[in-house]
């Protein structure tokens, strides 16, 4: 059973309960699904273990941060790749090289442009322990980073992504993929107020359910979950997901296996090849690192769905463009410039002076990102008709 709000517009907490869910295609109960997050009791003892940066004393964090960087950051990284982890084209270019820009994180990144399909990624690629160091225990966190999220999904972007559905049809279930904060369901709800919005992450499912964002939450990986929530929903979204997560073919796979026969797939991209990378290079939001571990063209996830039975109905980047290359830009161009937060994998912890003088930085920086965010805003409309537009959306249906 999913779990529910308090606040969510339906008066049951059964799914069987849900408007529009009597018909032949309603979602079935399944006795394997998932323990989902429920608000207001302690989380059951078989939920899957947190994912996020476990909880524990800051200088408990650091000493282990300083640990893992106590040999340097090779360990941190896999064996370097000489065929496209894609399709295996061995014709590779490096595109760029950059640092952690946003949090300063020791270690040098490079994404490879494959020739073959047109698909970039980071070579060499995160080990494990990478990926554990600088995905999920040492999250950049703090108000730079929340100003740099801000700026990459504004509240037009999520309109656009609520309604990137509507020509198909209300959904009666609609997973949302990686939902964070659950910015996306609450716009959602704007577009269709009779479905049920979920969400599935590995972080904020807890606080996203207790704030009545979603009407329920299952933490953890899609392809983890997917087998207990086989054939649940007729809707599932995956927006600038599949650049930061372990495995993109088995995200699709793992879509594909929760959608109904007949359900919608939305999945929004960043573009390499949009000019916009091009232009901007490691100052591209899209090419943060060491988040995003690839970006994939459109050609070739088209490709991918069709292998996987899913029919492609629309792809396009006028609707996906997110306005926010310039500001985004100049925000992780500045990063550099103010003073060090305070962070675990920082030897040096900063005076007090020094945060106060990084904070009145920040703070004076302020306007100049807002004024790029408004040129990126008015810009808006002609670059999403050109070449600059930063990204993609495709929109398929499974078949039976
Ligand atoms: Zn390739």
């Amino acid at each position: 059973m999913i779990g529910r709000s308090a606040s969510a517009p339906y008066p049951s907490t059964s799914n069987s309960s849900r408007p529009n869910s009597s018909g032949p295609n309603a979602p079935t109960q399944n006795p394997t699904a998932p323990p989902s997050v429920r608000p207001g009791r302690p989380a059951p003892s078989a939920l899957p273990a947190p994912t996020g940066a476990p909880s524990r004393s800051a200088a408990a964090r650091r000493t282990e941060c300083l640990a893992q960087l106590a040999f340097g950051t090779d360990h941190l990284r896999a064996e370097r790749r000489t065929a496209c982890p894609w399709c295996g084209g061995t014709r590779l270019r490096t595109r760029l090289r950059t640092g952690d820009l946003l949090g300063r994180r020791p270690g040098r990144f490079a994404l490879d442009d494959c020739a073959a399909c047109g698909h970039r990624f980071l070579n060499p690629p995160l080990a494990r322990s990478g990926w554990d160091f600088y995905v999920r225990d040492f999250p950049v966190r703090g108000p730079e980073a929340d100003r740099f999220g801000r700026l990459l999904t504004p509240a037009g972007t999520l309109r656009s992504r609520a309604r990137s559905l509507l020509p198909y049809g209300e959904p009666e279930a609609w997973l949302d993929v990686e939902t964070g904060t659950a910015r996306l369901p609450v716009a959602a709800r704007e577009v269709f107020p009779y479905t049920a919005l979920d969400g599935v992450g590995v972080a904020g499912i807890r606080a996203a359910l207790a704030s009545g964002r979603i009407d329920a939450g299952f933490r953890g990986r899609l392809p983890a979950l997917a087998p207990g929530l086989a054939g649940r929903y007729d809707a599932l979204s995956m927006f600038h997901h599949l650049e930061q997560c372990p495995d993109p073919r088995a995200e699709l796979r793992a879509a594909r296996t929760v959608l109904r026969p007949g359900g919608h797939l939305v999945i929004e991209c960043a573009d390499p090849a949009s000019l916009s990378g091009r232009l901007l290079g490691r100052w591209w939001a899209a090419h943060l690192q060491p988040r995003r571990q690839r970006l994939l063209p459109a050609a070739a996830l088209c490709a991918e769905l069709e292998t996987l039975g899913f029919t492609v109905l629309a792809t396009g980047r006028r609707e996906a463009h997110i306005p926010c290359d310039l500001a985004a830009a100049l925000a992780l161009a500045l990063a550099p410039l103010l003073p060090r937060d305070r962070a675990p994998w920082r030897r040096w912890i900063p005076s007090r002076a020094q945060l106060r003088l990084r904070k009145a930085l920040l703070a004076a920086t302020a306007p100049l990102i807002s004024l790029a965010r408004c040129a990126d805003h008015l810009l808006a409309p002609l670059l999403a008709r050109t070449p600059f537009a930063n990204s993609y959306r495709i929109v398929a249906r499974r078949g039976a």
